[in-house]
């Protein structure tokens, strides 16, 4: 790899004992490692990274072929230093490219242009700005919504900090990052619509969409997360949150993709009308009363779906609350046995708990 290169010098009393189980858990994030004189080299799609020791000081190198992966290899190396390290300090501060950029180059500022209501719980708002097109893929299907506090009379946006990582006005009036999905895009008319469920106990995310209107602004962060691995045959199974994944996806397989998708709304008057050509069949799941994430509905429904016998290739796509999504990869990955390539299965949310209270832990745990 060549193009961008960025180098940090960490002062470190024992190195080792923190880039091994930074490595380990980086192979969770698909990296594959290897060891070359010593060094250990992270290499992932979009960047190779390496790690040694110089003394008392732990070495890292990022190359990426790109600014913007620069970016973001440079952030998550130092997130994840800092998480590892736990009470040791960890200083980081980078040298090379990519020190001159003044904000994330994946933020940007969007005008809100339209908000409106696709069912009684689900707010569709559309966002209009420049440079769409990379959200036109459903390689990367979500963003970070930032949601400025209610009462913060200037919005508050992000830069980038000599050690790699987003830095915010301080303050008590931090603005939150709320992962959406972008339900679709048109990069020509610059505008990408983002469907948001109201839910009880209603957070940051939640409460914009309901007070949001036309003409006011929107920080975003994105895209990211993973994408659709082509198969013969599709399962979705997703409740209202990963609905706008779901049906994104769906709109977008061709005639031949066959399968099941499973999603688990409210009731009724939450089904939404899909315009798939695809032979996927939809079943639409109803908690009729019960609150979101309390019932077994979801991981109950994939168990009775019948998989193909046909040799057809498979890809199973799973995104809804935290006890559903242990139970679905449980049984998708243990008992059906499906392979890594052969499934996504991602917790969307955990009942009694604010995003901001997640860890990478949480939603990484099988
Ligand atoms: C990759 C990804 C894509 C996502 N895409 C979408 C999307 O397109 N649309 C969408 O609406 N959500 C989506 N989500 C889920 C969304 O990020 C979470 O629901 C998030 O918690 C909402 O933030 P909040 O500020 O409203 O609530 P938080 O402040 O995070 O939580 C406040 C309280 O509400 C509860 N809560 C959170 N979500 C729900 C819910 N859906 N139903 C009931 N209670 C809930 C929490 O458990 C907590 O008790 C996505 C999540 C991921 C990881």
């Amino acid at each position: 790899m060549s193009g961008f290169v960025a180098e940090a010098r960490i002062a470190l009393p024992d190195p080792e004992a923190l880039i091994g189980p930074v490595c380990e858990h980086l192979k969770e994030h698909g990296a594959e490692i290897t060891r070359e004189d010593g060094a250990y080299v992270v290499a992932m799609d979009m960047a190779t990274s390496r790690f040694w020791r110089e003394n008392d000081a732990l070495v890292v190198r990022a190359e990426a072929r790109d600014l913007q992966s620069l970016y973001l290899v440079k952030m998550g190396i130092a997130s994840h230093l800092m998480e590892f390290a736990g009470d040791e300090t960890v200083e980081i501060s980078w040298t090379g490219d990519g020190r001159e950029l003044a904000a994330p180059p994946n933020f940007q500022i969007m005008d809100v242009a339209a908000v409106r209501n696709v069912t009684p719980h689900m707010r569709r708002i559309t966002l209009r700005g420049e440079n769409l097109a990379r959200f036109d893929t459903l390689e990367a299907l979500h963003l970070r919504v930032i949601i400025q506090h209610p009462d913060s009379r200037v919005p508050q946006w992000p830069s980038v900090g000599s050690n790699g990582l987003v830095r915010w006005p301080e303050g008590s009036h931090r603005p939150h990052l709320r992962k959406y999905t972008v339900r679709s895009v048109d990069a020509a008319a610059g505008t990408m619509d983002i469907d948001f469920v109201i839910h009880p106990d209603a957070g940051p995310g939640s409460a914009w969409a309901e007070r949001v209107t036309a003409g006011e602004q929107a920080g975003i962060v994105g895209p990211g997360g993973g994408g659709l691995r082509p198969a013969d045959w599709y399962l979705f199974a997703g409740d209202e949150t990963a609905l706008p994944a779901i049906g994104r996806m769906l709109e977008a397989l061709p005639e031949t993709a066959r399968g099941v998708a499973l999603i688990e709304v409210a009731d009724k008057a939450e089904e939404q009308a899909i315009a798939t050509g695809s032979g996927v069949e939809i079943r639409w799941l109803h908690r009729n009363g019960a609150a979101p994430g309390s019932t077994t509905l979801l991981a109950d429904a994939v168990r009775e779906v019948a998989f193909p016998v046909d040799g057809a290739s498979v890809f199973a796509w799973a995104g809804c609350e935290f006890d559903a999504f242990k139970a679905i990869r449980g049984y998708l990955r243990r008992e059906r046995g499906l392979k890594k390539d052969e499934n996504l299965i991602v917790s969307y949310w955990r009942k009694g708990r604010t995003e901001d209270e997640l860890s990478h832990a949480d939603e990484l745990e099988h």
